[in-house]
């Protein structure tokens, strides 16, 4: 098998784009296999944190990124019916700790859109769509990826195999690896609405949480739209939360004005789950982003951890190309590296931040009002006491 020096991608959402883009900026030539027609544009995640932010700079995307979507620096809790939070969190606390005081919301779509407009200025990167990767070999020189298509089969060959494709990764389940989790029977109901929510919700912020007895509702404004999220009951089906006249009755919980007549633009259930891969390397081929890990969309993180393990695994895989001496040195050291962070801090912060009891409302409150505490805080929901990526084991003459 041979692919000269060219490292394979499975997937073009914003975590396999990314390893594209900074494989690119390290000059090794770079193929992209998407199985959709064009990239995907359906509405997911949408807050970006601190250390993403330094990372799309990196990426030659952060003055496009800033400029659409929209910067938010206080963070609310409130309770149903009260305009004065239970608490907030201004993100100004954390100035003297990075250069992006505040959480960027702007639709995933968006950013993937960006990143690959961004790839065209490379030549040796190729970005293939219609291209579903649905077996993969290796040996000692390489990868072998069998892609399947409108026009039919074909191989491509590289000397590495990333697979950014996805939750139901087909390169993970073509190389056996385990995505071991606890199946949750919770679920979300995610609405959209061109409605400005602050005139609907006195003391709402872009970014806000309101408890009301017996659940909690997620606000949150992107550019053009607002995102509700509310958890739902393990007894309600998917049918009945989706029913207008119950879904309406769920929203007036959380917004006493306005629901009734809130237009809506999109609703959806979406499951909630917590899973991570049994290793994040097998041979010539990694996993990253969601192929790797999910946790729980609430804290936003899972999007922005895949963005740095999608930076690492870029390192990691030209630092391999580099020095093939110490290549597999170079991806253990990713797998080992990446794998802890999603067991030892992802996971484990995605399970404390539930929705809040009255103990958790309580703690909010208390940290608020504590200068430390409140930096504390801000600094968990921001990524910035989570180790983000850094060079594996670029060796000297890497182009920078
Ligand atoms: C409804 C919803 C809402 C969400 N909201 C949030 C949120 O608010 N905050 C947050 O942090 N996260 C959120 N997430 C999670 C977030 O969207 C993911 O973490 C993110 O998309 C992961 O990026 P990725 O590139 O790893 O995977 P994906 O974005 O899933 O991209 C994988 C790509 O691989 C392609 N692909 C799949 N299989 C193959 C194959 N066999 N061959 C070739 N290509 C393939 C897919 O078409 C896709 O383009 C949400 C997820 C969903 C579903």
């Amino acid at each position: 098998m041979s692919g000269a020096a060219r490292v394979l991608i499975a997937g073009a959402g914003p975590v396999g784009l990314a390893a594209a883009l900074r494989l690119a900026q390290l000059g090794v030539p770079v193929t992209v296999l998407e199985k959709r027609m064009q990239l995907g544009r359906v509405q997911r995640a949408s807050a970006w944190l601190p250390p993403t932010l330094e990372v799309f700079e990196q990426l030659g995307i952060l003055d496009g990124v800033l400029r659409t979507g929209l910067q938010v620096r206080r963070i609310a809790y409130l309770r149903a019916g009260t305009a004065t939070p239970l608490a907030s969190f201004d993100f100004s606390l954390l100035a003297g700790e990075t250069r992006f005081p505040f959480r960027l919301h702007l639709d995933q779509g968006s950013v993937a859109a960006a990143l690959a407009a961004r790839l065209t200025a490379y030549p040796h990167v190729r970005l293939a769509f219609d291209a579903e990767v649905v077996r993969v070999d290796q040996d000692s020189r390489g990868v072998a990826v069998r892609v399947g298509s409108a026009l039919g089969d074909r191989v491509e060959r590289g000397a590495y195999l990333l697979a950014a494709d996805g939750m139901h990764s087909a390169v993970r389940a073509c190389l056996g690896i385990a995505f071991d989790g606890v199946a949750m029977a919770r679920r979300l109901l995610q609405v959209l609405t061109p409605a400005d929510l602050r005139v609907l919700v006195p003391g709402a912020t872009p970014a806000t949480w309101i408890d009301a007895p017996g659940g909690w509702c997620g606000l949150l404004c992107m550019p053009d739209l607002w995102q509700i999220a509310m958890p739902l009951p393990d007894d309600e089906s998917d049918e009945a939360a989706l029913d207008e006249a119950a879904l309406r009755a769920r929203l007036a919980r959380f917004l006493p004005i306005g629901a009734a007549l809130l237009p809506l633009v999109a609703r959806a259930v979406q499951p909630v789950r917590r899973q991570v891969a049994g290793t994040y390397a097998a041979g010539r081929v990694l996993l990253a982003g969601d192929a790797a890990h999910l946790a729980q969309t609430r804290t936003g993180l899972n999007m922005n951890c895949g963005l740095h393990d999608a930076m690492a695994a870029a390192e990691a895989l030209a630092a391999a190309l580099h020095c093939p001496d110490s290549a597999d040195a170079a991806l253990e050291l990713y797998a080992r590296e990446r794998r802890l962070v999603a067991t030892g801090q992802l996971l484990p912060y995605a399970d404390r931040v539930v929705p809040g009891d009255a103990a958790s409302a309580a703690d909010l409150v208390d940290a608020a009002a504590d200068g430390a505490r409140a930096r504390a805080w801000l600094r968990s929901a921001g990524m910035l006491d989570m180790p983000g990526f850094r060079a594996a084991v670029a060796g000297p003459g890497l182009p920078a």
